[in-house]
């Protein structure tokens, strides 16, 4: 009888405790009876390069990897055009003895805009607020979906160039101060700064003024729904949560690891939202 054996990938950041990322891969691997795992990993940066050439020796097909290991991520494997746009990976996989690399952040916050905002796309102009990494991961997936026009506003206005140097003419950087102008003929507006996180200063934008048909996402998750998602809702816009984007981003790991696609169910965000809100 030939004994098989389960499948584990891992999440593999410093610090790591507080990862969602087994919650999430335990539901899928529970509802769709597959016998598997995923563990948290804490390595410190001097032990990262180790671990990751060592993973599969260590039993994973593989990883997760998060602050503050992505960029070394994609530089030790074989990263895909995803990757190397948003220059940070966040998920690893074996294709035979290779280690490939993507970007998953890229499509859990397309695919989240798509389930929460369908025709989301139909906007001409986006504005983007911020310009770290989770903004190269948004900008980028806009211009895949075709937005012909993204003002870009930071704080640090340089980054914003450079980002814009990077990804191209449909790419505006403004001023902080210019938000206020372009959010008239904004169709979607993302915060993806980590204002109005629990502990940082307020996003002091006035949602007033963006279209009637405007779309807000919001990539902050903790609090569950932002002072901004609260006063797009109040005017009617349509909304997308950084909780949705963290499940969908997920989905293309499972299905790496585990030849399986796996749903974002209502069941799977309850209990997230309950782990968050536990927290
Ligand atoms: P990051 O690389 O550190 O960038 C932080 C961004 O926030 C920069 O644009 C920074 O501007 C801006 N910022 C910070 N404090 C500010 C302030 N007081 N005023 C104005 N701007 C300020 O972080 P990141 O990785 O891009 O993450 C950004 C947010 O997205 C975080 O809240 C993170 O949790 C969230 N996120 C969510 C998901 C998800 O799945 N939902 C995924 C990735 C990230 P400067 O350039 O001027 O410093």
């Amino acid at each position: 009888m030939t004994e098989t054996k389960a499948r584990a990938a891992c999440l593999i950041g410093w610090p790591a405790a507080h990862s969602r990322s087994p919650l999430i891969h335990h539901y899928w691997l529970r509802t769709l009876g597959i016998e598997g795992g995923d563990v948290i990993e804490a390595v410190p940066p001097d032990e990262f390069q180790d671990f990751v050439l060592r993973l599969s020796i260590r039993g994973f097909v593989g990883a997760n990897v998060t602050i503050p290991h992505k960029e070394r991520a994609l530089a030790l494997t074989k990263p895909d055009a995803r990757a190397r746009a948003v220059g940070a990976a966040n998920t690893l996989w074996y294709e035979g003895r290779e280690l490939h690399s993507t970007n998953t952040d890229v499509e859990g916050f397309i695919n989240n805009l798509d389930a929460c905002a369908g025709g989301w796309d139909t906007a001409e102009e986006a504005l983007v607020l911020g310009a770290g990494g989770a903004s190269r991961a948004v900008v980028f997936g806009l211009i895949e979906r075709g937005i012909k026009r993204i003002h870009l506003a930071n704080r640090t206005v340089e980054r914003a160039r450079a980002l814009a140097d990077q990804f191209g003419a449909s790419v505006h950087p403004i001023p902080w101060e210019a938000i206020g102008e372009v959010l008239p003929c904004s169709g979607l507006l993302v915060n993806s700064t980590s204002l109005g996180m629990h502990g940082q200063p307020a996003l002091e934008v006035d949602v007033g003024r963006l279209p009637p048909q405007a779309v807000v996402a919001d990539l902050v998750y903790v609090p569950l729904e932002t002072p901004l998602l609260a006063a797009a809702k109040m005017r009617g816009l349509k909304t997308a949560d950084g909780l949705g984007m963290l499940l969908h981003q997920a989905v293309r790991g499972f299905e790496l690891w585990f030849a399986q696609r796996p749903a974002v169910t209502s069941e799977l965000r309850a209990l997230v939202e309950a782990d968050l809100t536990n927290a």
